[in-house]
């Protein structure tokens, strides 16, 4: 699916968000600045999340109060040995009313459910981006 702004992307996730019941995990695939945390606030939109979401790059994790579930959106990036954090993903992961949104997993790839769902945002030109629902 072809995403041609920042603002379809919002939109997009906007959608994806109200339609997510948790618990759910969803893994974003994609280079540095292609737009994954961009996409997690269109979803956090969805959720019904009031809260601004900023990107966790270095507290690793954020959490944040939707209207029926919490949403805890981690970014692994350059993280090659996640230690402790790993702990608390599984724990996150665990829980029925939290949507866990992840990007850069490489690293934690042997706790993620077997169930979870992953989106690969592919850059095309400035503003464009492919959506890649696997
Ligand atoms: P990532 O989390 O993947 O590193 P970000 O979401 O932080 O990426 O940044 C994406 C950047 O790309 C933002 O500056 C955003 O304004 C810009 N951008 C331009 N076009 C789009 C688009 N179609 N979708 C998402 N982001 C876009
Ligand atoms: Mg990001």
């Amino acid at each position: 699916m072809l995403i041609h702004s920042e603002s379809e992307m919002l939109k997009y996730g906007q959608k994806l968000g109200g339609e997510l019941k948790a618990p759910i995990v969803l893994e974003l695939l994609g280079d540095v600045g292609v737009g994954k945390t961009t996409l997690t606030r269109g979803i956090a939109l969805g959720l019904g999340v009031n809260e601004n979401i900023t990107s966790p790059t270095f507290t690793v994790s954020k959490e944040y109060s939707g209207k029926n579930c919490r949403l805890v959106h981690y970014d692994f990036y350059r993280l090659s040995d996640p230690g402790i954090m790993s702990e608390d993903l599984a724990e996150t992961i665990s829980d029925p009313d939290t949507v866990t949104i992840i990007e850069w997993g490489q690293s934690i790839q042997d706790i993620l459910p077997a169930k979870h769902k992953t989106i690969e945002i592919k850059y095309i030109n400035e503003n464009a981006r492919e959506i890649i629902e696997k």
